[in-house]
């Protein structure tokens, strides 16, 4: 249509969506269907969380607040990454955004001219590419591989990076694998960013609190203090605190940045919903027991999904150290034919052919630029689980 935007043409409908539409389709014809699909804690947010909000509403809290948040939450926020990251950021520098979407989105905005190129190790979040092509730059894409577990190499890193290179986007935890880099991991890839003063760091740190086992969380400043300058720590509370429905995510970064990102802000969506602003202050500077009840939990059902999926016949899948996503590589399934005979050539045959054939629904790795594979989110019961592995397994079983 000659009325829309050239911009939107750029832009590709999400994946995770559509897995989800078809999904809700075939439950309203009466199949049996096992949604794997969702990115989102299957937890309801703590109460102490919803009793902040209902007394911010009760105290009159319902005005516009601040651009970059109230000075409570920044001042929280500051607090969260002086405790849990040992980043020291003055609360000015600190902004609060409708969801880490937000954040990312104001944060390229803010930035990106024409031409500009980002790196975007894959498999990578479905929205990352999308926004920085909305933003007119470039992305970028530097693929890992399975037996590195989906880890960035630094040769990689290295190899990717131009003169016109102005964002790396890190993400760990990883959404979609469950990635995430060690101490050292990551010195390697900081140690080549130290190489290049002109490339910015955007830490996507959202899955931070959901890693298992003794794995130790680090964010890029934390390891290379001299990348302060040019980073922005980003972060929210929708996965950590099962919060998602609230829309609140969090940035700390240099100051001339953060003002930018105020700047379009205060030109689009005048800021976070007070409420909700009221709610993330409780969920960082109140209890935080729910967090390592919730690891256990995620933890077992990861330990399940990985046993089981490594069971069934053709499927490959290596352990992540986070979020709740493990992403299996069905390459062993390719050129076969599924039980409704049809021959699998792609990732996304593999997950039209297992909801059809046996109501799982997954989403195909190709969403996420690296396949053949798909992701699971394991945010559901073990008993759902354990029965999508099942019929994964017989699925599997009944290719030739
Ligand atoms: N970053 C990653 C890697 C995510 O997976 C998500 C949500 O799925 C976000 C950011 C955005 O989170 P929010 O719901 O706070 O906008």
């Amino acid at each position: 249509m000659a009325f829309l935007a050239d911009a939107l043409s750029r832009v590709k409908p999400s994946a995770t969506i559509a897995v989800a539409q078809k999904a809700r389709e075939l439950k309203a014809q009466g199949r049996d269907v096992i949604g794997l699909g969702a990115g989102e804690p299957d937890f309801d947010t703590p109460d102490n969380i919803k009793q902040a909000a209902i007394e911010a509403i009760g105290r009159g809290e319902t005005k516009y607040t601040p651009v970059s948040g109230i000075p409570e939450l920044r001042k929280a926020i500051a607090a969260k990454f002086e405790r849990e990251n040992g980043l020291a950021y003055d609360w000015q520098q600190t902004i609060v955004g409708t969801g880490g979407k937000q954040i990312l989105f104001n944060a390229l905005m803010a930035t990106l001219n024409p031409g500009d190129e980002v790196v975007i190790p894959a498999p990578y979040w479905v929205s990352y590419p999308d926004m920085v092509a909305i933003c007119g730059g470039t992305p970028v894409f530097v693929e890992t591989r399975l037996e590195d577990n989906f880890k960035l190499s630094a040769e990689a890193l290295e190899a990717v990076i131009t003169p016109k290179t102005k964002w790396l986007i890190f993400n760990s935890p990883s959404n979609p694998s469950g990635a995430a880099y060690s101490h050292e991991e990551l010195k390697a890839l900081t140690d080549v960013l130290m190489r290049h003063e002109k490339v910015w760091v955007l830490s996507d740190d959202m899955y931070e609190h959901l890693t298992y086992g003794e794995f130790k969380f680090v964010t890029p400043v934390e390891v290379e203090p001299k990348l302060y300058d040019r980073t922005l720590t980003m972060n929210g509370v929708s996965k950590a605190y099962a919060m998602t429905g609230w829309r609140i995510g969090y940035a700390g970064g240099p100051l001339e940045l953060v003002k930018a990102m105020d700047k379009i802000q205060g030109q689009q969506t005048s800021g976070a919903c007070s409420i909700a602003q009221w709610a993330a202050v409780e969920a960082l500077n109140g209890t935080q027991e729910f967090i390592p009840t919730n690891k256990e939990v995620f933890q077992r059902r990861r330990d399940l999904v990985v046993s089981m999926l490594n069971q069934a016949k053709g499927i490959t899948c290596p352990t992540p150290e986070g979020a709740f996503y493990v992403y299996p590589s069905c390459a062993g399934l390719m050129g076969k034919a599924a039980p409704s005979g049809k021959v699998m050539e792609t990732d996304e045959d593999f997950v039209t052919e297992l909801l059809e054939a046996e109501g799982v629904a997954v989403v195909h790795g190709s969403a996420f630029g690296l396949g053949p594979n798909f992701r699971i989110s394991y945010a559901t019961s073990e008993e759902l689980l354990e029965e999508a592995c099942k019929r994964i397994q017989r699925f599997c079983g009944n290719c030739t």
